[in-house]
């Protein structure tokens, strides 16, 4: 033990403490943002396929630290999920979503569907299931279904596929739209997914960002578009950043773009005057 506890010793470095000591009150953090409403969610257009109307925006929560820093979802999403954060934080996403969709609604703006990101561990949840969640909210603010979609990751379905096709067979008989987020970077099948209710399959940013450059991943791309339309599954194309990126993406025929080229993630207000201005046109 002695031996042991000397090389332990090595592992107590000052950085290490440090990493540990930025970790927890990154944590302490996030439960104060929690607690006094330092999240927001932002908006990013989904464009229909000829590239102007818009289809429905997806919701991307941001933190806004004390000291003003913003701190990206990638950074504290996974963190809220170790700690179990993420339930507090999705209930709070799905809370908003809803009071804004009403909001525009109350204001004759028509924003079509805000599609929400879904964790793994909400899907995993079973008392209250994402389901009643769900449907409390909608009634909360006399919603329907239809107005929200869910994005749930391929990762998130192969933890636990039997639990979380229970899931989803519950949501799509509720009535709510499903894509399935960042296709082509985990281990799914389409086959896989065939067996799922899903509407939706979002081709992941990593392929878009080479389709101009590497053959291979516009083969890539256009077989998931064709297959995809076989299994009766839209598609939308993500990180959508050149024109010449839309234009080869219309010509496989995917159905929608989003992207910084159409639209970055807005402010509530910024998306509803866009929607403005969209329906004045
Ligand atoms: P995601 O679901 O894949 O979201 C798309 C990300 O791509 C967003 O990053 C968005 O800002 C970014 N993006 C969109 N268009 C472009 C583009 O043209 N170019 C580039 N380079 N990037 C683009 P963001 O907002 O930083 O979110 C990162 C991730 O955090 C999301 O990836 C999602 O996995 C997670 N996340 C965000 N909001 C939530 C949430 O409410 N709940 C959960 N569970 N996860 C969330
Ligand atoms: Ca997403
Ligand atoms: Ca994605
Ligand atoms: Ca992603």
């Amino acid at each position: 033990a002695k031996q042991h506890g000397k090389n332990q010793l090595r592992f107590y470095t000052p950085e290490i403490s440090l990493q540990l000591r930025e970790r927890l009150e990154l944590e302490l953090g996030l439960a104060r943002a929690i607690d006094r409403e330092q999240l927001r969610l932002y908006y990013q257009p989904q464009i229909d396929r000829g590239g102007s109307r818009i289809a429905g925006a997806e919701a991307l929560l941001r933190w806004r630290d004390q000291s003003g820093r913003m701190v990206s979802p990638n950074v504290f999403i996974p963190l809220a999920e170790k700690t179990g954060q993420i339930h507090s934080i999705g209930l709070w996403v799905i809370e908003e979503a809803c009071r804004q969709l009403h909001a525009w609604h109350r204001q004759g703006l028509r924003p079509g569907k805000v599609a929400i990101n879904i964790s793994a561990l909400q899907l995993g949840a079973e008392h209250p299931s994402l389901a009643d969640l769900l449907a409390g909210a909608l009634q909360n603010y006399g919603l329907l279904p239809e107005n929200l979609e869910l994005e749930i990751t391929e990762t998130a379905l192969l933890n636990d596929p039997g639990r979380a096709g229970e899931q989803l067979r519950q949501l799509a008989e509720s009535g709510f739209s499903l894509a399935i987020d960042d296709f082509g970077t985990g281990y799914s099948s389409l086959a896989m997914l065939h067996s799922l209710p899903l509407d939706k399959l979002k081709i992941d940013r990593f392929f878009v960002d080479r389709l101009g450059n590497d053959d291979a991943d516009l083969a890539i791309v256009k077989a998931t578009i064709v297959m995809a339309k076989e299994l009766g599954l839209m598609t939308l194309a993500e990180g959508v950043e050149t024109r010449e990126q839309l234009r080869m993406l219309q010509n496989l025929g995917c159905d929608q773009f989003q992207g910084h080229l159409l639209g970055r993630p807005m402010s509530a207000d910024a998306f509803g005057s866009l929607l403005q201005v969209a329906a004045a046109a």
